[in-house]
């Protein structure tokens, strides 16, 4: 390239990323900032290897949770539910039982096999002061500790916090069961039940314990494992996410098992950003005719189409639940998405035509290939076609129950305007 080249393609690399909320960022600032820095001295071949070393690093990052909590505080039921695992599904792990194991437990997660969850012991149920409970937990081989309660957190949670800590790890508070609480109080107090009045007492008396212990006031997620869309779950994720090193974000974004706008949006980013290292890796730099070829670029994109698809519950097996929820054909319930529709030619509109319209849209957003200093293969687009598509159909999901109930027309009120 020449210099110039090299220096609009640095800045262009730079500009990408900050499109990103840091919570979703996958690269860190100084991989970023390498990159950089060999672009702009038109080292590439530098700049593509720093690339390479981090997409090996993002798709291979183990991830090792732990979870710790006294037995009856809903450990389980938490574990499955970030798992994506039933309660009555085989390798669940076992609830509303009992049991009193010193050991940790390991368990995977159902679709990442990266992505390990481990049941620690309750402190309480040891009997190890907080050194020697971290040490016999092998405190070093998790990426974050999650300390759960059903009720008030105790002196001895606030003790571990404060070991985890000294130790230079991260630790989280989650108050299981909100759900019961507030129903509790509702039933209880009928005229004067407040939802907001109840969670602030909840979280206050929560705090109670830990603030005379630890440092500062820690923040306390309340949550119920039975909703992860509601409560504090969305916000506990994406705290998770900002505590982790970038690389390993990917794994877990895509491993989130609530159902928000938001947490769509981030396997939607976490994914723009995999697909467009991946361009650049694959020296991407070409120039864009279009027309012809596109039916063999898209058999090798089959493959890459369905995990898009199972990442946003788009699958088969999920669109067939949820039609079954709605007492619908799979059928009868695909006409109201759009993913299925990409490939079939109704209307004289082609793939192509809807790929071409679509570059249109992100061209208009972004200046076009000339302003943004890359040149993307048709794949590139392809990928990102494909990822708005299953995006925008996992967010009019989730509007769901108006779309159907009702019987709206065909659709989500707003299209995207590439569509039309
Ligand atoms: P563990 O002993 O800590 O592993 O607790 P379990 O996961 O077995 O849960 C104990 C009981 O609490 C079970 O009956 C669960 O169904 C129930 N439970 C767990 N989490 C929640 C929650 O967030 N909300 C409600 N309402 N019940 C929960």
């Amino acid at each position: 390239l020449l210099l110039e080249g090299a220096m609009a393609w640095a800045s262009s690399f730079d500009a990408f990323f900050k499109n990103f909320k840091r919570e979703s960022k996958i690269l860190s600032e100084e991989t970023i900032i390498l990159v950089k820095h060999y672009a702009e001295k038109n080292e590439l071949q530098e700049a593509l290897s720093v690339i390479c070393n981090a997409l090996a690093d993002i798709e291979n990052a183990p991830l090792n949770i732990a979870v710790t909590g006294e037995t009856g505080t809903g450990k389980s039921t938490f574990i499955n539910a970030l798992r994506g695992v039933g309660q009555e599904e085989e390798g669940a792990a076992a609830t509303g039982v009992t049991e009193t194991t010193m050991e940790r437990t390991p368990y995977l997660h159902s679709k990442f096999p990266q992505v390990t969850i481990w049941d620690l012991p309750g402190i309480g149920s040891t009997s190890f002061p907080p050194e020697n409970y971290l040490t016999e937990m092998k405190f070093g081989e998790y990426d974050f500790f999650i300390i759960i309660s059903a009720t008030r957190f105790k002196e001895n949670d606030a003790q571990l916090a404060k070991a985890i800590e000294k130790m230079k790890m991260n630790f989280y508070f989650a108050r299981t069961k909100i759900d019961t609480d507030l129903y509790n109080e509702q039933r209880s107090k009928p005229r004067t039940f407040n939802k907001e009045n109840v969670l602030r007492k909840i979280r206050e008396d929560c705090s109670k314990q830990l603030k005379g212990v630890l440092s500062g006031e820690p923040r306390i997620f309340l949550i119920s494992s039975f909703d992860m869309s509601d409560f504090d779950f969305p916000e506990l994720e994406t705290t998770l996410l900002i505590g982790l090193p970038a690389y390993k974000r990917h794994i877990f974004m895509l491993s989130l098992q609530s159902v928000t706008e938001a947490t769509i949006n981030l396997k939607r980013d976490s994914l723009k950003q995999k697909v467009f290292l991946e361009a650049l890796k694959a020296g991407a730099l070409a120039t864009i005719p279009l027309g012809g070829l596109i039916r063999d670029e898209l058999e090798n994109l089959d493959e890459t189409f369905n995990l898009y698809r199972s990442y946003f519950g788009l699958d088969d097996a999920s669109l067939e639940k949820i039609a079954e929820d709605f007492n619908m054909s799979v059928n009868e319930f695909k006409v109201h998405l759009r993913f299925p529709h990409l490939f079939t030619e109704k209307k004289d509109v082609s793939l192509e035509d809807k790929l071409r319209k679509y570059i249109g849209h992100i061209s208009s957003i972004t200046g076009g290939p000339v302003a943004t200093g890359f040149y993307y293969g048709k794949t590139y687009y392809l990928q990102n076609l494909f990822l708005d598509t299953a995006a925008n159909d996992a967010i009019a999901l989730l509007n769901k129950e108006e779309l159907f109930e009702k019987k709206v027309g065909p659709y989500i009120s707003k299209p995207p305007d590439y569509w039309e």
